[in-house]
C-alpha cells in the first residue's frame, strides 16, 4: 500500500504540477495521493481519469497533514534534495510496510524531517516533486509499475505509429 501525501498545495499556482503529481502517483504505482488543501476540482479532474483509464486509486483533499503523519501506521519517506541517497534508502525501507511518501511544494516545515522514517534525496541538487516522485516510486517498486493492469473503458495500445485505442464498454 502505497500513499503520497503532497504539503503545500496552492489551488491557483500549483494546479498543473499538483495534477501531474497525482497522475504520476496513479500511474507509477501508488495507491492514493492526499492533498493538504481542499481543492474540489483537481479531485474531480483525477476520479474523470481513473473512470476512464481504470484502477483503484484514490484521490482526497483537505487533509491535516500534521495529523496525517502523526497518526500514520507505517513508515514515512520524504523528498528532499537534502535527504540520504536514494540507492541508500530505498534499501532500508521495508516493502511490506504501509509506505507514506511526502513531497512539498515549496520549502516544507520543519517537523517533517524529523518525522520521517527516511529523508531521501534524488540526486542532490534542486529539481521537481514530480520528477524526485516517478523516480522514486520507479526504484521503490523495482519498475513493476509498469506492468501494472488497469482494466479501464480506455486502453492504450502501444503503438510505434499513429494512435491505437480500445475502448472498452462496460
Ligand atoms: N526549496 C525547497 C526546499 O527547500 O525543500 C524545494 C522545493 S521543490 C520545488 C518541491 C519538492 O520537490 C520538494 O519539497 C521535494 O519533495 C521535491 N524535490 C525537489 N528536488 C528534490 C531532490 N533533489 N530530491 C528529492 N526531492 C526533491
Amino acid at each position: 500500500m502505497i500513499t503520497v501525501l503532497r504539503i503545500g498545495h496552492r489551488i491557483h499556482r500549483d494546479k498543473r504540477i499538483t495534477t501531474h503529481v497525482a497522475l504520476v502517483a496513479r500511474a507509477f504505482g501508488a495507491d492514493q495521493i492526499l492533498i493538504d488543501t481542499l481543492d474540489k476540482k483537481l479531485e474531480e479532474s483525477i476520479i474523470r481519469t481513473c473512470k476512464y483509464f481504470g484502477g483503484n486509486f484514490k484521490i482526497k483533499t483537505g487533509i491535516n497533514p500534521k495529523k496525517t503523519l502523526k497518526e500514520w501506521k507505517g513508515k514515512i519517506a520524504h523528498l528532499t534534495m537534502y535527504g540520504e541517497k536514494l540507492e541508500k534508502s530505498i534499501k532500508k525501507i521495508d516493502e511490506k510496510s504501509k509506505l507514506l511518501i511526502v513531497i512539498g511544494a515549496e520549502k516544507v516545515p520543519a517537523y517533517i524531517y524529523d518525522i520521517a522514517d527516511y529523508n531521501v534525496s534524488i540526486g542532490n541538487q534542486p529539481h521537481s516533486e514530480v520528477a524526485a516522485l516517478a523516480i522514486f516510486l520507479d526504484r521503490y517498486t523495482d519498475a513493476k509499475w509498469l506492468n501494472k493492469k488497469f482494466n479501464g473503458k480506455i486502453q492504450i495500445q502501444p503503438s510505434n505509429k499513429g494512435k491505437n485505442v480500445l475502448t472498452i464498454e462496460k
